[in-house]
């Protein structure tokens, strides 16, 4: 089973992903989660990505798909795998369907998870991150237990990138680059719209709706 998640900063994907994983048992690939541990660790290509996230620009499709093409490779993703994040423009969506053809596959499904753009704002701006477990808690909407400190135990942290101004380049950049893709995959047939409102288990049972109702190819797709 191989589905890609699409919508805009704040639409959840990150959070459902995380759930379609515990549930399917495939593996969750986030290109953002990517780029973010390069940028903590100071690899090459976490000094030449911070540049542009940090204006909420993408950064440059060659660097992108080599990441996600080697994460493709590996064991984990032979039964499927869940993208988060990419592809984020129509060049990086036909270098996908290219290789994937290449090894006689293809997306079964693209999620597009729909939220209005002041719903998106107010949950961006607030969000906090647990760097140990990945979850994500708000300031205001689903404050942790323990100030600043996960129900893992680890340390909450703010992304660089959720300041209001970058959240609205983000935003102008998914309107400009990303929703295109909408009509892309509307076009192959494997578009599912999902309304993202509401609280997260809601918005899961949505998505599992459509997943669970899917015409897949052999024992785990
Ligand atoms: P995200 O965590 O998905 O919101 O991504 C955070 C940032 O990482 C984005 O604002 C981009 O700068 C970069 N990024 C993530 N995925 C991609 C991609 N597929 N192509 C280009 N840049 C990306």
């Amino acid at each position: 089973m191989r589905i890609m998640l699409l919508g805009p900063p704040g639409a959840g994907k990150g959070t459902q992903g995380k759930k379609l994983v515990e549930k399917y048992g495939i593996p969750w690939i986030a290109t953002g989660d990517i780029l973010r541990e390069a940028v903590s660790k100071g690899t090459k290509l976490g000094v030449e990505a911070k540049s542009y996230m940090d204006k909420g620009e993408l950064v440059p499709d060659s660097l992108v798909e080599g990441i996600i093409k080697s994460r493709l490779e590996e064991d984990d993703c032979k039964n499927g795998f869940i993208l988060d994040g990419f592809p984020r423009n129509l060049a990086q969506s036909q270098s996908l369907d290219d290789y994937l053809e290449a090894r006689g596959e293809k997306l079964d499904a693209v999620i597009n998870i729909r939220v209005e753009d002041d719903v998106l704002v107010q949950r961006v701006s607030g969000r906090l991150v647990c760097p140990k477990c990945g979850r994500n808690y708000h300031l205001v909407t689903s404050p942790p237990n323990r100030d600043g400190v996960c129900e893992c135990g680890g340390k909450l942290f703010s992304r660089d990138d959720d300041n209001p101004g970058t959240v609205r380049a983000r935003l102008e950049v998914y309107s400009s680059e990303t929703a295109p893709l909408i009509d892309y995959y509307k076009e192959k047939k494997i578009l599912h719209e999902v309304d993202g409102t509401g609280g997260p288990e809601e918005v899961f049972k949505r998505i599992c709706g459509i997943i669970d109702s899917l015409p897949l190819e052999g024992a785990g797709g």
